[in-house]
């Protein structure tokens, strides 16, 4: 290794840092301190607005209530006011649109006073809406090109931050983005469409069970766990692959890698741990409340994890951790990289999406209690989200499917890709009690004795975990793990709140018609039983309490007829179905001509994904792989025939020689089948499109990797053009 190469400069960033000032200027303020400052919060708006208009925005978040407009100017104001004593010159509306990222226009608060002067400006009008031309964001067909106009509506449910950069201050103003008609172009609509429609449907079961539990309105929460990986940048910036597509396209496997599964929850990396703080440091300025940190499965892999919100602020704030996890690392000599499968043979990320639902006074209807199985009420809930995932599966599955979770899904590292519940032993338990008859007994996991005198009993949970299934109860909420890691998880939220909605729905229709205008607990009880049982008859096959990574768990969920689709494509096709349209529609979360868009959007996303990487690969192998490989080459050949001038017997090499010209001859035939069968893709609409890409794209980028990894493992290490696996997982 010279000093000109770049794998020495990598190696010494590593060291440069440990003297760098990044390291010494560590964050010195408390987290209480900076927690929320660079949010225009409630406690901020106490002190700032007047008081009647503080209390109509408190109960717009607090309750769902809708915001009279008259007060936006008075917000408005305190708002700039607010934004400008903290440094900010500008202010954007914030939304997310279909790319899956998240867009901002900055403007200025400047206003020229006509006096050849200026003052600033922020009206109530400018921050409720916006127009930004939306002309070059996907819609799906929602919207032709030359219909340009899109709104952005404030969302005052969801605080407005400060961003700061290193000489510039922003307001964010987070909106929802729709079309001139109304259409959702954004992901926030939906899902805030969808918090209404499972807040209306939750209420007419409390008002069942609990009457006068006072609660105004029932919030579907969320905390989301996201891993990531993060590598040298030096790396990072030598792969045209990662920098392009976000994953490695070649790449042959370290000698070790996880197999002593000896970074898990390990000792966290000085650098990785100073990354990590300083994101942090970031995340609490600006409210996330994140939690926890640790050590991933794959050697390079790390997660964070905040204390679960309503799950439209869960939402922004996610969005935020990916952003801030990419802005902060560089500052280390670090890359975040949120692919779902950066590195082939180690396990890739995801994203685990818990959910419940509580009530705004701060009960959380997933809470089984003591005495599960005499809580009819949690039952009734519990009896709701299993009918709708079982009715609605190749929905949720579609909820997660892009480029990159194809990788996982069903790779024996991630769930697979058939969704089914797990409940775990005491509910599973309470679910079997109810099939023959009434419950009469919650099972309880008791004390654990460690068997240590110095170690004290712990209370032991009345099941185990189980790792394996994508759709699990956790306690006294739900945890969606099939999650990819680069996406939002806006969608996925928004498709399980509005199909409990349609489980609860028909479920409180058919309870207030059995107990009648004159309820009582007793006519409650027998209705609720005879419910559950029917519920959990008709939709017991989706739950599944074994190891779903078994090919036994594959037949067997065949036998029950759960779905399994493996491909995005074939997921996706989930959205074309009629029920699906239906229940988007009857719960006004989206319209069918909505539906429609996003099916659009989200397969020509997959095809363009996978038309980039194809590309990327050919580039790679016409420019890197088979110039490096031909001066390797080259080397071996010389070496041949100046070993057999001095009269040595050199077959062994004139051997290799041969199979090693062979593979670059593969290499070069391979790379120009791969661009005749990319540029040979042509089909009705966006779904055959991606279909074909899959199905013959996707093999042709298979068999020219092989290849590539084989002359990988076979050409000298200094002349290998692409920094390799052990580099890239081992250099902390
Ligand atoms: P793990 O899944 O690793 O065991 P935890 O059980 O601690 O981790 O929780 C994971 C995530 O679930 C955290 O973000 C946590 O805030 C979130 N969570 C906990 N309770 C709820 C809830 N009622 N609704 C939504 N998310 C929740
Ligand atoms: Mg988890």
């Amino acid at each position: 290794m010279t000093d000109q190469s770049p794998r020495f400069h990598a190696v010494n960033t590593v060291a440069e840092w440990q003297e760098s000032e990044t390291a010494s200027n560590m964050p010195k303020r408390s987290m209480t301190d900076v927690f929320g400052e660079l949010t225009f919060n409630q406690r901020v708006m106490r002190e700032r607005l007047p008081k009647s208009v503080f209390k109509e925005v408190q109960s717009t978040i607090e309750q769902g209530s809708p915001l009279d407009p008259k007060v936006a100017d008075a917000i408005a104001s305190a708002l700039k006011s607010w934004a400008i004593e903290h440094g900010a010159t500008h202010y954007t509306h914030w939304f997310q649109p279909l790319t899956g990222s998240t867009a901002e226009k900055h403007d200025s608060f400047i206003m020229p006073d006509g006096q050849g002067g200026i003052v600033t400006e922020l009206s109530g009008d400018m921050l409720i809406v916006g127009e930004p031309d939306a002309s070059s964001f996907p819609s799906g067909g929602v919207r032709q090109t030359f219909e340009a106009r899109g709104y952005t509506a404030w969302d005052p449910t969801s605080p407005c931050f400060l961003r700061k950069k290193s000489n510039s201050v922003t307001l964010c103003i987070p909106t929802a983005f729709v079309s001139y008609t109304g259409e959702a172009l954004d992901k926030k609509t939906p899902l805030l469409r969808s918090m209404d429609a499972v807040s209306r449907q939750s209420l007419r079961i409390l008002d069942l069970f609990s009457p006068g539990h006072g609660a105004k309105r029932v919030f579907s929460t969320a905390g989301a766990e996201q891993e990531y990986f993060l590598i040298d940048r030096h790396f990072y910036v030598l792969r045209p692959d990662l920098t392009l597509t976000g994953r490695t396209l070649f790449g042959t496997k370290s000698a070790k890698d996880q197999q002593l599964d000896d970074h898990y929850f390990g000792a966290i990396p000085d650098r990785v741990l100073a990354c990590m703080s300083a994101a942090e440091h970031e995340l609490y300025r600006l409210g996330v409340p994140v939690k926890t940190r640790h050590n991933e499965v794959s050697p390079a892999q790390y997660e964070i994890a905040p204390v679960f919100e309503t799950a439209n602020i869960a939402v922004d704030h996610q969005m935020l951790v990916m952003e801030t996890l990419k802005s902060v690392a560089p500052r280390f000599g670090l890359q975040c990289l949120l692919h779902e499968k950066p590195f082939r043979g180690v396990n890739g990320s995801g994203k685990h999406v818990n959910w419940s639902l509580a009530t705004n006074t701060g009960v959380n209807l997933l809470d089984p209690r003591d005495e599960t199985h005499s809580n009819l009420q949690f039952l009734v809930f519990l009896a709701a989200v299993i009918r709708a995932v079982d009715l609605h599966a190749p929905l949720l599955r579609a909820t997660v499917a892009n480029a990159g979770n194809e990788h996982r899904l069903g790779a024996n590292e991630a769930p697979p890709a058939i969704i089914s519940i797990f409940l775990g032993d005491m509910l599973t338990d309470i679910i079997e009690q109810l099939q023959n008859g009434t419950p009469k007994s919650t099972k309880r996991g008791g004390q654990l004795d460690l068997g240590a005198n110095t170690l004290v009993d712990i209370p032991r949970d009345a099941g185990d975990r189980n790792r394996t299934s994508p759709f699990a109860f956790t306690g006294n909420k739900f945890e969606f793990r099939a999650c990819a890691s680069s996406q939002s998880v806006s969608w996925p939220l928004a498709v399980i709140n509005t199909i409990v909605a349609q489980s609860l729905d028909e479920m409180a229709t058919e309870l207030e018609k059995a107990v009648g205008a004159n309820p009582t607990p007793a006519k409650l009880a027998t209705a609720s039983k005879t419910l559950l049982k029917k519920v959990i008859k008709e939709h017991k096959r989706i739950i599944f309490n074994g190891d779903n990574y078994t090919d036994e768990w594959v037949e067997e969920a065949a036998k029950r007829g759960l779905a399994n689709s493996r491909s995005t494509p074939e997921a996706l096709s989930a959205l074309k179905k009629r029920d699906v349209a239906a229940v988007f529609k009857k719960y006004k979360v989206l319209s069918n001509h909505e539906l429609e868009s996003r099916l659009n959007i989200y397969a020509e996303q997959y095809a363009t994904q996978i038309a980039i990487e194809a590309d990327t690969m050919i580039q790679l192998s016409r420019q890197q792989i088979v110039p490096a490989a031909s001066r390797f080459q080259t080397q071996l050949a010389q070496a041949v025939s100046a070993t057999e001038s001095v009269g040595i017997d050199a077959s062994d090499q004139r051997g290799f020689l041969d199979r090693y010209t062979g593979l670059i001859a593969q290499t070069m035939r391979l790379t120009a089948s791969l661009q005749e069968t990319t540029s040979g893709v042509h089909a009705s609409d966006e779904l055959a499109t991606a279909r074909r890409f899959r199905e013959d794209v996707v093999p042709a980028m298979e068999s020219l990797r092989e290849v590539v990894d084989e002359l990988e493992r076979h050409t000298a290490d200094d002349l290998w053009p692409l920094p390799n696996y052990r580099e890239m997982l081992f250099l902390k």
